[in-house]
């Protein structure tokens, strides 16, 4: 079964994805974190410099192998935490120096290449993936698609509650500018944009909190693949 969770970013796809792959026994994939794992790659190797990519030494570099992407499972829930060759990145990749160049990095057709065969490898194991391009791309024969919209300053606002419960520093005003500039490039990229596919669910989430979010998964799980939740 693969569940695509497709929207928006801070959503709380995240959220809602891992809960419905804890409840249905299904690895849960953060695709997003990928993208943001090649950036900080391409920012510790001095390949952004302003608005500019070496696109060439990125490409030279994944083709070799020289970026490793993997994942640990060290931490005391079992979660599946990403790392970059060798060392564990997940909090690392949610800090503002790589929101700020993820889209861009994003938008390289050989970057999402890579980042659709590492991910269609999982399919047949059974998942629930959350990203931009995962119903319309990456998994377009998905048994469930969902697609996430919110309300832009609630967005922005959860991310920096996010931030700030990690201990981190986080500017309400930088941080609704980046989620802006994101859903932007984001939706007008050329290769794979964010966009709602045809038989997708949509949920708005804006005023709904977790728990109203997972009796209505409950019934789409029920109505679309008489699943009892
Ligand atoms: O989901 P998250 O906000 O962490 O994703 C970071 C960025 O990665 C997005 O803003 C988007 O540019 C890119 N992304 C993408 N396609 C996906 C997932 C993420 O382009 N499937």
């Amino acid at each position: 079964m693969i569940i695509a969770i497709d929207g928006y970013s801070s959503t709380g796809k995240s959220t809602f994805a891992k809960l419905i792959a804890a409840r249905l026994g299904l690895i849960y994939l953060d695709s997003g974190a990928i993208y943001r794992t090649v950036t900080l790659f391409a920012l510790q190797s001095g390949y952004i410099t302003g608005n500019v990519i070496d696109n060439e030494a990125l490409k030279q570099d994944i083709d070799s192998g020289k970026m490793k992407i993997s994942y640990s499972m060290d931490n005391p829930e079992g979660r599946a935490e990403i790392c970059l060759n060798g060392v564990n990145v997940e909090s690392r990749i949610r800090l503002l120096d790589v929101s700020d160049n993820v889209s861009p990095i994003a938008t390289i057709p050989f970057v999402r290449n890579f980042v659709d065969s590492l991910l269609r490898g999982y399919g047949p194991q059974g998942v629930v993936m959350d990203g931009r391009d995962i119903g319309t791309a990456v998994f377009p024969e998905a048994d469930l698609k969902i697609f996430m919209v919110a309300d832009a300053k609630i967005r922005a606002q959860r991310r920096v509650d996010q931030l700030v419960a990690k201990g981190e520093k986080a500017d309400f005003d930088e941080i609704y500018r980046n989620v802006l500039e994101r859903d932007y490039i984001d939706s007008h990229r050329e290769m794979n944009p964010l966009r709602q596919a045809e038989d997708a669910v949509v949920l708005d989430n804006s005023y709904v909190s977790v728990e109203q979010q997972m009796i209505w998964i409950g019934w789409v799980l029920k109505a679309k693949l008489d699943i009892d939740f």
